[in-house]
C-alpha cells in the first residue's frame, strides 16, 4: 500500500496543477476547436441512407427543413439523364445558402434515383427494368421492361416508400430530353408558374403507363411536374445549368410563393 505523499498522489497533485494551467492536454482526447452554436431549425439538414440499389449501391435522400409544406424533388431515375442530379445538388446548396425558403418547408431530394443505371450510362437498372414504369398504376403494362409486378424493383420501392413516409404536398421528377414541362395530377398552376423561370414549354406528353407520374398524380392526386431538361443538359458546366434551370426549381419549392 502506498502512503499517503507516495508516488502516485504526486503525480495526479501535478497532472491536476498543470491541466488547471492549461499546460496539459491528456493523449488521445479529441481537442474541440469550434464548438458549433445550435442551428435554427429551418436549417437543419440531413443525409440518410434509405435503401440499396440492385448492385447494394446507397441510395440516398437529402432532407432540408422540417416545415409542414413538403416537396419532394428527384432526379436520374433513367441513369442517362443525369442533369438534374447535377442541379439538385446544387439545390440543397442554395437552400442551405438561402434559409428563408425553408422556413415553412420540408424539401426532400432524392439526386440520384438509378445509381446503377447511372453508373452504366443506362436508361435502366441493372436487371434491365425501367424504373419509370415499375410504379403500381391502372395503366401499368405487364412486361418485363416494366418490371414483373408493380414494385419488383428496390429503386422503385424505395421512391413509393420516401412518397408514403413524407406524403409530399409537390413533387418535380427530372429527365431529359423532352425539353417541356410536363405535368399529371391537379398540377397545372404549378407547371406554368414553372414555365415562367426557364425556357422549356408546358406539354402535356399523357400519362405513361406504370410512371411515377401517374402514380403520384393519377392514383394518389398529388400535383407532380415531369422536368424535361433539353438533350445536351448535362454537357452544360454546372454553373450555367443552375444558371439556366435553377430558379424553376426554387419556384417549385416557394409555390405558390412568388420568387421574384
Ligand atoms: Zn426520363
Amino acid at each position: 500500500m502506498t502512503d499517503k505523499w507516495g508516488i502516485i498522489p504526486r503525480i495526479c497533485a501535478l497532472l491536476a496543477v498543470l491541466l488547471l494551467h492549461g499546460c496539459y492536454k491528456p493523449v488521445n482526447q479529441p481537442v474541440i476547436i469550434y464548438q458549433p452554436r445550435p442551428l435554427p431549425s429551418a436549417l437543419l439538414t440531413s443525409y440518410r441512407i434509405i435503401g440499396k440499389s440492385v448492385q447494394q449501391r446507397p441510395i440516398i435522400s437529402t432532407i432540408l427543413g422540417q416545415g409542414h409544406d413538403v416537396i419532394f424533388i428527384m432526379a436520374t431515375i433513367h441513369g442517362n439523364e443525369p442533369a438534374g442530379t447535377t442541379l439538385l445538388l446544387r439545390l440543397a446548396k442554395y437552400l442551405q445558402q438561402n434559409p428563408q425558403w425553408l422556413k415553412t418547408r420540408t424539401v426532400v431530394l432524392l439526386p440520384i434515383a438509378n445509381p446503377d443505371g447511372m453508373a452504366a450510362g443506362s436508361r435502366y437498372n441493372v436487371r434491365g427494368v425501367d424504373l419509370n414504369r415499375n410504379f403500381a398504376t391502372a395503366n401499368r403494362l405487364e412486361n418485363q421492361r416494366s418490371g414483373i409486378t408493380p414494385l419488383s424493383e428496390p429503386e422503385a420501392r424505395i421512391i413509393e416508400q420516401l412518397i408514403r413516409q413524407y406524403a409530399p404536398d409537390r413533387i418535380v421528377s427530372i429527365h431529359q430530353p423532352l425539353a417541356c414541362i410536363d405535368y399529371d395530377g391537379p398540377a397545372r398552376e404549378l407547371a406554368s408558374r414553372l414555365s415562367e423561370y426557364c425556357d422549356l414549354p408546358v406539354k402535356k406528353l399523357g400519362a405513361r403507363p406504370g410512371s411515377l407520374g401517374s402514380y403520384a398524380g393519377l392514383t394518389l392526386h398529388i400535383p407532380i411536374i415531369t422536368l424535361e431538361l433539353p438533350p445536351g443538359a448535362h454537357r452544360l458546366d454546372g454553373q450555367s445549368l443552375w444558371d439556366k434551370y435553377g430558379p424553376t426549381l426554387i419556384a417549385a419549392v416557394a409555390y405558390p410563393e412568388s420568387i421574384n
